[in-house]
């Protein structure tokens, strides 16, 4: 049994932002309200980095530090991808989303948004809701994935989730020459805005879902809609035997110690940075277990705020997000054509669109 989930999923030395290749990193600590924060703009080159705002407890700033380094990267690599005119970017509140919240914890945080003038623009990543970016409205401009009835585009998951199911069944696809789930056994672990709706469209597909999460209310009230869900504990996720693995709770679920264990043929979910580290990708090639890169099938919440920028609607961030199908499958082929993990054919894309824009 393993306890494979960590909010931070860098492992070993720091890597320094100058290696990574970032632009900035802001410190922002508020004496009055609690706040200390930190905002990293990993890339503008092809647009304002936009990036979630993530609120968790670390142990320490070196975690907070790890943490937003390796998430703003992502953002970067997500927005190339899709296609969208957008840098990279995130931001992390060091503390407690349960309890350390306040208006003036997250006005503040706005007023430390705002003096980079647009150069990073928030929206919600995990303990960050609509209210929170409300408040943010509060003082800056410079906010996304607010609540409709503030003109906002509202929560983006459901996007998300139907990205991640586009993704997964361009997995299928190469994987078992079909992308039918009906049938298929799919583990999905966390089922908090993006696994919930997950299982939706593979129960609609006719898949055998098995689901996973820490906290029981959320297990409870999936159980009561759909009873033929299978629970697994959350502690025996690695070795459960599936065809296809969703990791949809945190990051570095992809490691030394559960990939050995994995019974999966397919990694796809929605989880930001799975692979705890580079060599993570070698390890599950060593096991032909294929993955679905991440930040390609997870991207549907970043064009539904980019489209809430833009103007567009539900609609067009839907028909855009459905592409992630295509680009799954083309990013399959590319990594089998090349001999190399879909991991990095899938950055190898994202750096061809950035060297291709003068910066
Ligand atoms: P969420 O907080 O709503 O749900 C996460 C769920 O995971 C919770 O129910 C939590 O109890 C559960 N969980 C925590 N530890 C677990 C464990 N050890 N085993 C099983 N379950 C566990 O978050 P979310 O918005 O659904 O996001 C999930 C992931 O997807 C995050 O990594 C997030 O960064 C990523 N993501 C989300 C979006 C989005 O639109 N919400 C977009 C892109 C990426």
């Amino acid at each position: 049994m393993l306890d494979t989930l960590s909010p931070t999923t860098a492992k070993g030395p720091m890597a320094t932002m100058q290696e990574m290749g970032h632009e900035q990193l802001v410190f922002c600590h508020d004496e009055a309200s609690g706040l200390k924060a930190i905002i990293s703009i990993h890339s503008t080159v092809l647009g304002p980095a936009l990036g979630g705002t993530r609120m968790w407890n670390y142990r320490n700033e070196d975690e907070a530090v790890r943490d937003v380094l390796r998430l703003s990267q992502g953002m970067t690599y997500k927005a190339a991808v899709a296609g969208l005119n957008l840098g990279g970017g995130k931001a992390v509140i060091i503390g407690n989303s349960h309890t350390d919240k306040s208006e003036a914890m997250f006005r503040a945080y706005g007023r430390f948004v705002n003096s980079l003038s647009g150069k990073y623009i928030t929206a919600e990543d995990v303990g960050t809701s609509k209210t929170d970016m409300a408040w943010i409205a509060l003082e800056t401009p410079h906010v996304s994935g607010l609540p409709e009835n503030m003109g906002g585009s509202g929560d983006p998951s459901p996007v998300t989730a139907f990205g991640v199911y586009m993704g997964m069944k361009a997995g299928a696809q190469t994987v078992f020459g079909t992308d039918d789930l009906a049938g298929r056994r799919i583990l999905v672990q966390g089922i908090g805005n993006v696994g919930s709706y997950l299982v939706e469209h593979l129960l609609t597909e006719g898949a055998m879902v098995l689901i996973s999460d820490v906290y029981d209310p959320a297990i409870e009230a999936m159980i009561a809609k759909h009873q033929e869900l299978t629970v697994v504990n959350p502690l025996q996720v690695a070795e459960a035997d599936v065809d296809i693995y969703a990791p949809c709770a945190l990051g570095g679920t992809l490691n030394s110690q559960s990939i050995p264990l994995l019974r999966c043929s397919l990694v796809a979910g929605g989880a930001n940075n799975q692979l705890a580290e580079e060599d993570d990708m070698q390890r599950l090639m060593d096991r032909s277990i294929a993955y679905a890169p991440d930040f390609v099938i997870n991207a549907g919440g970043l064009i539904n705020v980019y489209a809430e920028i833009k103007g567009f609607n539900r609609n067009w961030a839907m028909e855009q997000t459905r592409n992630i199908y295509q680009q799954t499958l083309a990013i399959f082929e590319q990594a089998g054509n090349e001999n190399i993990g879909t991991h990095k054919a899938a950055i190898q894309l994202a750096q061809k669109r950035l060297a291709s824009v003068p910066s």
